[in-house]
């Protein structure tokens, strides 16, 4: 039976699902979903990411690792996490980029949080060329209590959301039930009861505004705030997402580098909502930590040096030059990564501001 069988007969038994139960077993269903079966990262499959677009992603990342490391006093031991690092490619990047930094490799413990036991295999290899090991984990809190630096990149943007749509003055949820045999959108009958759920900037949005909510970001937030309540620490987040509110269905299906509907053939396609950074930042800033950023990709990467390492990269292989260029221009320009993606690093409430932050705190 597929994945769409199944759900068709539970919301034949039990009614309509939501967005966020229906991204839920679209991505982690445990034997069909996109994440536990598939995950197919690169050129030949589903979609490209950051670090699998250029090399110096990822190296710009270890070396804010490295610095970040160094402003807290160089701690040894300390973890170095990636969430949902896909083919392992930041990570070995960022490990090959600090091997010239004293001390860091020696006092890094990596630990990888990954689902997928393709993925966990893939992260294994790419490690493995760069001379690191790792241990993989299912979840933060499993990572030693130490001094942690946290990257997440294109991880949040799988956090299942729900989605509420504004009609006749009040909200009502959007769902997923059934129709003809086949998966369909619909709203559900009763509005809200309040709009505390809403972000307050659209509240009183106008007729039809679409307003997403992910449910499990509290938590995740709270897992942060509960780590860097015990040792120091740096959580470095980079997704698609704005830095205001802006409302709309963000909900987006990738297979093979193309859009395709999102409730067609689940478990088959990566399923992405974008990031709300003003609800990220302000549950972090209730449960005590500081908000840096967010910063522009282009802006932030460009801080960080990518133009000068660009240049570097580029008298050292001058047949490379165009496709170095290609590559800058990818994650930078306003037009492609530049402005889309954006960074935000939260950090315990004592942390000055980390690499490429100091003008957004
Ligand atoms: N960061 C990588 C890959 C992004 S794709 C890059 O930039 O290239 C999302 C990654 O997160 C995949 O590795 C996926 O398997 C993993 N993932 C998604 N949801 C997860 C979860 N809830 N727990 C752990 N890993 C997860």
């Amino acid at each position: 039976m597929t994945l769409e069988d199944r759900l068709l007969a539970l919301i034949a038994q039990n009614g309509p699902l939501t967005v966020a139960q229906y991204m839920t077993s679209a991505l982690y269903d445990p034997v069909d979903g996109y994440y536990t079966r598939k995950a197919a990262l690169g050129a030949d499959g589903d979609f490209i990411t950051a670090p699998e677009a250029s090399q110096m992603f990822g190296e710009l990342v270890g070396l804010w690792c490295a610095q970040e490391w160094m402003a807290m006093g160089s701690p040894a031991p300390f973890n170095l996490v990636e969430l949902g690092p896909g083919a392992g490619t930041l990570i070995s990047d960022a490990w090959r980029a600090t091997r010239i930094v004293p001390g860091f490799h020696d006092a890094a413990r990596i630990a990888l949080v990954e689902v997928s036991e393709t993925l966990r295999a893939r992260q294994a290899q790419a490690l493995e060329t760069v001379g690191a090991h790792a241990t993989w984990i299912t979840r933060l809190e499993d990572a030693p209590q130490a001094p942690t630096l946290i990257i997440a990149n294109e991880f949040l943007d799988c956090m299942p959301v729900r989605q509420f749509v504004r009609v006749g003055g009040g909200w009502r949820e959007r769902l997923v039930g059934a129709r003809d045999g086949a998966l369909r959108f619909g709203l559900a009958q009763d509005a809200l009861p309040d709009d505390g759920l809403i972000p307050p900037a659209l509240r009183d949005a106008a007729e039809g505004a679409i307003a997403e909510i992910a449910p499990s970001l509290p938590a995740f937030v709270a897992s942060l705030a509960e780590r860097f309540a015990h040792a120091p620490g740096r959580a470095l987040i980079i997704d698609y997402g704005s830095a205001e509110t802006t409302g709309g269905d963000t909900l987006q299906a990738v297979r093979r580098h193309a859009r395709v509907d999102p409730l067609e053939e689940p478990g088959a396609a990566d399923l992405t909502a974008h990031v709300d950074f003003v609800r990220l930042a302000a549950l972090a800033r209730e449960t005590g930590l500081a908000v840096h950023g967010p910063a522009p990709q282009g802006v932030w990467l460009e801080s960080l040096g990518i133009r000068e390492r660009a240049a570097a990269l580029t008298k050292s292989r001058p047949d490379k030059a165009q496709s170095i260029a290609a590559q800058l221009h990818r994650l930078t320009a306003p037009d492609q990564m530049g402005v889309l993606f954006n960074a935000v690093c939260l950090t315990p409430s004592d942390s000055p501001p980390p690499a490429g932050f100091e003008r957004t705190a």
